[in-house]
């Protein structure tokens, strides 16, 4: 009995996991065919500074974010949405897919979806790293579009759409119809610029230094809804004149105040991704209007101010956090049906 269950066991570990991978500027998911979700964790790696070695990527780093000593490191590869440190992103590939224990003799299939805004050159770098880690075949997808196929839009009619995906690095705007983007705009503005806006605005306004968590947890429970709320946000940092902590309470209006130059600038990008496209298909998004996927887009409120400045109709997708990778796996578990939004 013992035995035929290793032997079952060995056995299926010869068949190869083709797998879907979601490369985020926050997080990163992995997609294992006939499986679903196999890792959702940040894109974070530790290393060390004098050797440029990676000791943990994914929710390991993350612990170690903050706690690090002289000679160890945390960072985000891909923070600013383009490939900032290939050797980096590299390591985290190869973390991210050994932690998959795939089959060193069957090699997978791999569908990699990587945001719009990469050159040829870090297209390039994907492809070889995910090839170092023992694909037999590499493909690669637009994040608007896998965000589209995973929302479950039908992307192969003569119909536009427009997806809005903000992330934490990039915000991707598409207009896509018969398969193809056909407008993009792509701005590296998205979560991490509104934590920063949050911090500058307690550093200029109340000389209180916060911390990056401290702002995100805000952000994610504030938001900039306009409500009624009366309630205070009570923000713990530390008095910049007296160096000592302190803990003070403002109205949650204040937090939509300090988003709104990012928000402005996040609007401006879908504004000319709107004068860009064809009035066909601009007639089309009148009708279906604007959806929004990606962590940011759960910012609350941010649907409203959206539909005010652009008079159309705006929708949240259902999962944002996991329409992209939903869409790399619909693509890897499909790939005939999907040649056509590969690139
Ligand atoms: P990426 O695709 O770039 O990896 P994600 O789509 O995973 O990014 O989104 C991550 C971003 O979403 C982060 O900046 C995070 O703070 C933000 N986020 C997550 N939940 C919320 C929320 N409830 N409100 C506002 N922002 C949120
Ligand atoms: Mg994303």
């Amino acid at each position: 009995m013992a035995r035929n269950a290793k032997t079952e066991k060995s056995y299926s570990s010869f068949f190869s996991k083709d797998i879907a991978i979601d490369l985020g500027t926050a997080n990163t998911l992995i997609w294992v065919k006939g499986q679903g979700i196999m890792i959702n964790e940040p894109s974070i790696v530790a290393k060390t500074v004098n050797s440029d070695k990676v000791v943990a990527v994914g929710n390991e780093a993350k612990e170690m974010l903050g706690k690090t000593h002289h000679n160890l490191m945390t960072i985000r590869p891909l923070k600013d949405g383009v490939i900032a440190d290939f050797q980096m992103a590299d390591g985290m590939i190869q973390g991210f897919i050994r932690k998959m224990h795939l089959s060193r003799i069957a090699r997978p299939r791999m569908v990699i979806c990587i945001p719009s805004g990469v050159t040829p050159v870090e297209q390039r770098a994907v492809r070889e790293s995910a090839e170092r880690a023992n694909a037999r075949e590499v493909h690669l997808i637009e994040e608007p579009v896998a965000a589209a196929i995973g929302i479950g839009l039908d992307i192969a009619k003569p119909v536009g759409s427009m997806i809005v995906d903000v992330g934490g690095g990039t915000t991707e705007i598409a207009v896509i119809a018969l398969n193809g983007i056909v407008t993009k705009e792509a701005i590296r503005v998205a979560g991490d610029e509104m934590d920063d806006a949050i911090i500058d605005w307690f550093h200029n306004e109340h000389k209180l230094e916060i911390g990056h968590r401290t702002a995100e947890s805000i952000k994610c429970s504030v938001g900039a809804g306009t409500s009624n709320e009366k309630t205070k946000v009570v923000i713990k940092g530390r008095d910049l004149v007296t160096g000592i902590p302190k803990t003070i309470s403002v109205p949650p209006d204040e937090i939509r105040k300090a988003l709104s130059d990012t928000l402005f600038l996040i609007i401006s990008a879908i504004k000319r991704a709107l004068e860009r496209t064809p009035p066909e298909l601009s007639s089309d998004i009148l009708d279906r209007g604007i959806i929004l996927t990606g962590g940011g887009s759960l910012l609350k409120g941010l649907d409203d101010i959206l539909r005010e400045e652009t008079n159309l109709p705006v929708h949240v997708a259902e999962e944002p956090l996991t329409s992209v990778v939903f869409g790399t796996g619909m693509v890897l578990e499909h790939i005939k049906e999907y040649a056509a939004v590969l690139l």
